[in-house]
Formats: C-alpha cells, sequence, structure tokens
C-alpha cells in the first residue's frame, strides 16, 4: 500500500524500532495520526529531551542526567559491592528484582574476537581503576549467559580475583544464550541471590 510521503516517512521510522514489524508501525503510526498535536508532539519532544540531556553516569556509565545516575547518588546503596553489566539496559531487570543493593559498573559491550571488540573497548580500565579507588568487598559479574558474556566474565575474573576481591557470577538457571534483558524477574532473583565464587 502507497501512503502519503510523510506516513511513509513515520512507517520507515517506526519499523526500525526492536520489535516493531509493519503491522505494528502501521497500527502505531495511525493512532499518532488520529491523536491530537499536543498529545503527538509530547512524545517527539519525550525524545529529544532524553537525547538533549541523558549523557554516561562519570561513576558507573549508566545513563543519569545529572554527573552520577540515581543508583551512584543514592545513600542508600552498598558501595563495597559492584554488579558488572554489558549495557545500561541490563541494569532496570536487576533492580526489579531487589536482589542487590550495590552500585553497578557498565562496560559497553562484550568481548567479542570475532567481532573485532576487544578489552580496550570496554570500560574495563575504568573498573579496575575502580577497584583501586573504592573500597570493594565483592564484584558480581552479571553479563549475558551467552559466549560473550561467559568469555568477558573469564577475563575479568582472572585480572579482579589477584586483587583479593571476591568475584562472584549469578547461579545457572538462566536461558543459555538468553539476555538479560529478557531474563524474568524471578529467576533474575534467583540467580543472583544464589550467586557462586568464580
Ligand atoms: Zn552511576
Amino acid at each position: 500500500m502507497q501512503s502519503a510521503p510523510a506516513i511513509q516517512k513515520l512507517l520507515d521510522e517506526l519499523e526500525r524500532l526492536p520489535g516493531i514489524g509493519p503491522k505494528s508501525a502501521q497500527r502505531v503510526a495511525y493512532f499518532i495520526l488520529n491523536q491530537d498535536k499536543g498529545q503527538a508532539l509530547r512524545l517527539a519532544d519525550a525524545i529529544r529531551e532524553v537525547k538533549d540531556t541523558v549523557r554516561f553516569c562519570s561513576r558507573c556509565f549508566n545513563y543519569a542526567q545529572d554527573e552520577l545516575c540515581e543508583i551512584c547518588a543514592s545513600p542508600r546503596r552498598d558501595t563495597r559491592m559492584i554488579c558488572v553489566v554489558s549495557e545500561p539496559r541490563d541494569i532496570p531487570p536487576i533492580e526489579r528484582t531487589g536482589a542487590f543493593d550495590g552500585l553497578y559498573h557498565v562496560l559497553g559491550g562484550a568481548l567479542s574476537p570475532m567481532d573485532g571488540v576487544g578489552p580496550e573497548d570496554l570500560r574495563i580500565a575504568e573498573l579496575m581503576a575502580r577497584l583501586g579507588a573504592e573500597e570493594v568487598d565483592e564484584v558480581v559479574l552479571a553479563t549475558n549467559p551467552n559466549i560473550e558474556g561467559e568469555t568477558t566474565a573469564a577475563y575479568l575474573a582472572r585480572l579482579i580475583k589477584p586483587l583479593g576481591v571476591t568475584v562472584t557470577r549469578p547461579a545457572s538457571g538462566l536461558p543459555v544464550g538468553g539476555d538479560l534483558e529478557f531474563a524474568d524477574e524471578v529467576t533474575l532473583g534467583r540467580a543472583i541471590e544464589g550467586r557462586r565464587e568464580v
């Protein structure tokens, strides 16, 4: 079906979003067309605002609107524990479990020799600097349970253990090759509570 050029442009953009196929794109586009202008532009403004104001936390590299993210800035977090994740999107599922109240460190990816991603491409030097400067008892390696995540966890364990810091990994029970992002809360909470020293 041929749409008016402006509508086609919106459809093209919507179809680029994860999980949105042509049918969903069409549903969303016609929903937006049907909304009054103020309502529809709130979505456009929200997108503009996150792109203008959100940056990386200077301590853990989670998304933040200030120098520090909400988690690093909170006085209620246990600063002696750091949970290492690949991406900022891995943090909300872990937070929802309520099983972890320490701080995080976002690597910005996972080691993947096949794709040319080496240690220097991740925020590993920044993690090591934190372990040198902060008093940390335990590092939880919560990289995804797939090949890249396991490789990254093994690499970090070798690097961190000589510092005398306890290194743990969430217990198995997560779907193999699954992303933390999609793990259900109960399974993920149990995996974190049952974490084992590596
Ligand atoms: Zn932070």
